[in-house]
């Protein structure tokens, strides 16, 4: 994980191939998503903190909880992209492949499918939202609700309550306070080389490689 992490940011690996998550998100999209656009928001972060070394000790998130007397154009450039590396270190980090998930296979006393949300998780997703069904439904209609470029995030504030937030373009639930437990990018990036405009389709899919985290 990159949140911890300083000045200069590298990629992480993905914890799996480009084409695990077959037939749900495609490999090629997986190559172009990860190797190419997540790279380019760690290259253009790398690139605006060379010229600030009073930043090059900041994490993350301490970068983008910062107000920094930095030019205009210059703060566009860093919200945007520490905000793209942030979302795109947990969005690639919270997926799996089907029947394999990497939280759950830590725990002996849990079975292999942890594409369901489990214990603590689910009580509190059914408690809010009635059932896993219904959370389902109601974040899948704000991820279609985003125009534009965005995210949608199943979240936990500090009253440890679950919400469901939409971000534009490469905001952070950060400056928001929230926990992220999920997020799904909703950019045309991250599903247009195999669902091209059918984003509900791409929305209704990736729920089968979700890693749901152990609450
Ligand atoms: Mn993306």
């Amino acid at each position: 994980m990159l949140l911890y992490d300083t000045y200069p940011f590298k990629l992480p690996p993905l914890k799996y191939s480009y084409d695990a998550l077959e037939p749900y998100i495609d490999s090629e999209t997986m190559y172009y998503h990860h190797d190419k656009h997540f790279q380019t928001y760690i290259d253009n972060l790398n690139n605006v903190l060379k010229r600030y070394p009073a930043l090059q000790r900041l994490t993350l998130k301490q970068l983008l909880r910062g107000n920094f007397s930095l030019s205009y154009e210059d703060r566009v450039t860093l919200h945007n992209n520490a905000g793209g590396v942030y979302n795109h270190d947990l969005f690639f980090n919270g997926l799996s492949p089907k029947g394999n998930g990497l939280y759950a296979n830590s725990l002996s006393s849990l079975n292999s499918n942890t594409h369901l949300p489990q214990g603590e998780l689910l009580a509190k997703i059914n408690c809010t939202f009635g059932s896993f069904e219904n959370f389902k439904e109601e974040f899948n209609k704000e991820a279609l609700s985003v125009f534009g470029s965005g995210w949608t995030v199943l979240a936990i504030d500090n009253a440890n309550r679950l919400k469901i937030v939409t971000l534009k373009n490469q905001d952070t639930v950060v400056p928001k306070n929230l926990e992220p437990l999920i997020l799904i990018d909703v950019w045309e990036h991250a599903y247009y080389l195999k669902y091209k405009n059918l984003r509900a389709e791409y929305l209704n899919a990736i729920w089968n490689v979700i890693d749901f985290p152990i609450k």
